[in-house]
């Protein structure tokens, strides 16, 4: 059994399809054969029943209509039955036959006022089935049947099934009459065999038919999905310039669709990572090189063995880890294993004290960092993120201010928020570089010299801080016209 679902599980989509389809055509033939043949009989019957009980119900609405008599040969005629109404004393009064030997015809005195007592003690009405020489109701046999008046067997053997109706009906003059249909519950066996003959060429058509469309269905799914499947071997290994283009219908297009995206996005990782070792290799290779040269120079001159030089390759060491341990915050925060630590201070104080904190470093190279605010603000944030965030934006606004070397914070109190802002005069930003510089390593002008040290990641450790404070940031800036880079937090009172 596991073995044939095994099996199953690895047939091509062609082939299931083309089982499905065809599984499916053979359950509708057999589903049709035992509707034709096993149950055709049954069926038959149901239908004649309620096709005499209907006639029945018309005939006794009508009975005292004076058109009664050709009321009845309609019916008789349409319905192929034989019927005949009997009156208080049993006695035929009328008869109608549209064929030859109507069992009724032959029934005895003691049997109508039988059926007549009987179909009294069931309610006015008794269904009852004549078959080899029985005559049933439910599961009583007549007694009475089958012989006549005169003792006489009354159905010849030939006579098929038949069913017989018996119902009383009262008169307008109350007079209680009988109504008595009879018909046969066979099909012909004509029509039978003709049905059969029927069937075995719908059979073979269908077996034809089922076959074919099966194919070209099967083929029609599964073009579309082997192309993308080999398009998809293609960029497994590493070939993001495939193309999937596979159309057919909505499923297949979507695929596409998303399999084009994820090569595209692959193809951008693929050349970020690319840049990504250019950069860090540049990055650190600057500091290395230097602190190699201004080692070896101590080492080899006697003379060059002096403080500024030590300072050197010990500031250049300091920018190498600072590089490292940026570089471990962003991937660390963008991997998610970072949790923030909300807890409530005074984000004024912050940015007071980092401000004089870097005027302090950067004073001699000419720098004036202003901060307006009007009050002092608390806010819940993770502190140590939030200082990293606005010592990153004053970095650069430090390092791209150029000749105008004047930077401004503001901090603008709002009704439950808080707004920080943090302006240079320099060089600003193009247009389409805005949206690319939270980028990890997206540089605009790539050999831009900063006055600080600049690790390529800052502004992406500032966005995921962002995201993670789940708060608004961004930029305003134009080209020559100096940059506007804020955010916001949520006040704590
Ligand atoms: P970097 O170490 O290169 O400054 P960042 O992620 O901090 O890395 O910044 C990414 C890029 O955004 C920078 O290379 C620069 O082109 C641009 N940028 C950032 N801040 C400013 C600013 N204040 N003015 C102009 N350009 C800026």
């Amino acid at each position: 059994m596991k073995k044939i679902k095994r099996n199953l599980n690895n047939l091509s989509i062609k082939w299931k399809i083309f089982y499905y389809l065809f599984g499916f055509c053979a359950i509708l033939l057999i589903i049709l054969w035992l509707f034709q043949t096993t149950f055709l009989e049954s069926f038959y019957k149901s239908i004649k029943l309620n096709q005499i009980k209907s006639n029945a119900t018309t005939i006794s609405k009508n009975i005292d209509n004076d058109n009664l008599v050709d009321l009845i040969k309609d019916i008789s005629m349409s319905s192929d039955s034989c019927i005949v109404i009997v009156d208080k004393n049993s006695e035929a009064t009328y008869e109608y036959s549209s064929y030859r030997n109507c069992m009724l015809n032959d029934i005895s005195l003691i049997q109508i006022e039988y059926l007549i007592s009987k179909a009294n003690d069931n309610g006015g009405e008794l269904i009852g089935y004549y078959d080899k020489n029985e005559l049933k109701f439910g599961n009583i046999i007549d007694p009475n049947y089958p012989f006549n008046n005169d003792g006489n067997y009354v159905v010849s053997i030939e006579t098929p099934q038949t069913l017989i109706y018996v119902k009383n009906i009262l008169k307008d003059n109350g007079e209680q009459i009988t109504l008595f249909i009879s018909s046969f519950t066979t099909p012909v066996n004509a029509t039978i065999s003709t049905l059969r003959i029927q069937l075995i060429y719908i059979t073979i058509i269908m077996v034809v038919l089922s076959a074919l469309l099966a194919f070209i269905i099967s083929k029609k799914v599964s073009k579309p999905i082997e192309s993308i499947n080999s398009s998809a071997k293609v960029l497994s290994k590493g070939n993001y310039d495939v193309k999937f283009d596979s159309k057919g219908y909505k499923e297949i297009n979507e695929l596409s669709e998303t399999l084009s995206y994820t090569a595209t996005e692959l193809s951008k990782v693929e050349s970020l990572r690319r840049e990504l070792i250019a950069n860090i290799s540049h990055d650190l290779r600057t500091p290395l090189t230097l602190i190699a040269g201004y080692a070896e120079a101590m080492r080899d001159l006697p003379n060059e063995n002096n403080f500024e030089n030590a300072q050197i390759i010990l500031e250049e060491a300091n920018r190498l880890s600072a590089l490292v341990s940026d570089a471990l915050d962003i991937s660390k925060l963008q991997s998610g294993v970072v949790e923030l630590d909300i807890e409530e201070f005074n984000l004024t104080k912050l940015l007071d004290s980092s401000i004089k904190r870097i005027s302090e470093l950067v004073k001699s190279g000419g720098y004036s960092i202003l901060f307006e605010y009007d009050n002092e603000v608390y806010v819940n944030a993770d502190e140590s993120k939030i200082s990293q965030v606005f010592y990153n934006l004053l970095i650069n606004a430090i390092n791209y201010s150029h000749d105008d070397k004047e930077i401004i914070v503001k901090q603008k109190d709002l009704t439950d928020e808080v707004k920080i802002d943090v302006i240079d005069k320099g060089e600003g930003i193009d247009k389409e570089d805005l949206s690319k510089i939270w980028d990890r390593y997206y540089k605009v002008d790539k050999n831009h010299k900063r006055s600080f040290s600049g690790s390529g990641i800052g502004l992406s450790i500032v966005k995921s801080i962002m995201i993670l404070h789940k708060t608004k940031y961004g930029v305003d800036s134009e080209k020559g016209q100096g940059s506007d880079f804020w955010f916001y937090l949520k006040k704590s009172k």
